[in-house]
């Protein structure tokens, strides 16, 4: 290191053999943090909600520090700007590797239930804090150094010429956001059959005919079929009605036994108003297995109802016909919010529809190359939106694709 540059540096006194330089210090902190973040606070001795306060308090500051570094570092040129502040950002936020998906790992969900409060907040405070780490906003604030400066002094990667950054300016932020209604739902129902010991399958949104309708027992003449009803790419190709066509595939795909839940976007051609979508989306399960009855359907679909609405919530079977299942029920459960007596929810009802199922046609395990002698199943499918519109009281299902914050903020 460059004798000039030491003594330049606020600090200079100490010699330049014991002062470790920016970039050593900035590794300590690198290395500390990191292994802390890998253990838990049990591991670590945190116990008292203090400590978790200390804990974070020493968080915040590195991260405080290591902007500050950074912004006070400065940059060869525009694109190392970019780089540097994208390194900076992907540190404490990367989804997978950032600090502080490991923090809300190994710390706040492990926690102990009666520091759990006290951990909570002060994740979210650092999580404010880090939302401020916005590539574009930071990259802003370094400034770029003088090329000849840089050129005499390489090691010394510090701003000659730039202005020092006014620390007193408030902050920029960046909010984080939140889950969209119709995730949120779906990773609810998704929780629920995960834990039943389904798994999930997914399949393409652009879709055979055949996948669509025929290996679904659609014949040709079934109204579902006309272009008044379905997007058409070509003859052969739709955007998929319906996420049964995954049914389908994951026979084919896995055979049997099956036990499966369907998520995923849907396409139909409705007029856009208050009740209608031309896009849509759907949960479907399927279980295929020897000995399957239909009091496995009705078992599995009333434990459902009940997990995702509560331990009184009752469930109602009536006939109806599909295609693809044989004999066919609409699932109704009764309403969540009066319990059954009549509201608006419900429509006086007492009753919610929630979704279609039935034991799967003969056929159809045929075309997924089952044997349906020996094995049978049942299948259930629901509507993600119509069920997010009932749960949270929303009148109208434009407002779920708007992308208005306004909106999608309540959630
Ligand atoms: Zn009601």
């Amino acid at each position: 290191m460059a004798e000039g540059f030491v003594a330049a540096l606020p600090s200079a006194g100490s010699t330049a053999v014991q002062e470790a330089s920016p970039a050593e210090r900035q590794q300590e902190i690198v290395m500390k943090l990191e292994e802390k973040v890998a253990l838990t606070l049990d591991q670590l001795g945190i116990r008292d909600p203090a400590s978790v306060q200390r804990l974070f308090a020493e968080v915040r500051e590195a991260l405080l520090a290591e902007r500050q570094q950074l912004v006070a570092g400065g940059a060869a040129d525009e694109a190392d700007r970019i780089r540097l502040a994208k390194a900076l950002r992907d540190r404490w936020l990367g989804r997978k590797n950032g600090l502080l998906s490991f923090i809300g790992e190994h710390w706040l969900k492990p926690a102990e239930r009666d520091l759990k409060p006290s951990v909570g907040r002060a994740f979210n405070e650092l999580r404010q804090l880090a939302a401020e780490l916005e590539v574009e906003r930071l990259a802003a604030q370094i400034p770029i150094r003088a090329p000849h400066k840089a050129a005499e002094s390489p090691e010394a990667g510090r701003p000659i010429s730039a202005p020092a950054p006014d620390l007193s300016l408030p902050g920029y932020r960046r909010p984080l956001g939140s889950i969209h209604p119709i995730t949120r739902v779906q990773r609810e129902i998704e929780e629920i059959f995960l834990g039943l010991g389904y798994r999930i399958e997914t399949g393409p949104e652009i879709e055979s005919t055949y996948y669509n309708f025929d290996a679904l027992n659609i014949p040709e003449s079934h109204p579902s079929r006309d272009d008044v009803d379905t997007f058409y790419l070509d003859a052969r190709t739709v955007l998929r009605t319906h996420t049964s066509p995954v049914q389908i595939r994951a026979m084919q795909k896995f055979g049997a036994p099956l036990y499966i839940i369907i998520p995923g976007t849907c396409y139909r051609r409705d007029n856009p108003d208050a009740t209608h979508s031309p896009m849509f989306h759907q949960m479907e399960g399927l279980a295929i297995d020897e000995d399957i009855t239909f009091a496995d359907l009705k078992g599995t679909l009333d434990y459902f109802a009940k997990r995702l609405l509560g331990e009184r919530t009752r469930t109602r079977l009536t006939p109806s016909f599909f295609p693809f299942t044989e004999p066919s029920g609409e699932l109704a459960v009764s309403c969540f919010l009066c319990e059954g007596k009549g509201c608006r929810t419900c429509k006086q009802s007492g009753w919610i529809e929630l979704g279609g199922c039935g034991m799967v046609h003969p056929e159809v395990l045929r075309a997924g190359g089952i044997d349906p002698d020996r094995y049978s199943g049942w299948a259930f499918g629901m509507g993600i939106d119509r069920f997010a519109m009932t749960k949270y009281d929303i009148g109208d299902i434009q407002l779920f694709f708007q992308s208005d914050v306004r909106f999608l903020e309540q959630f």
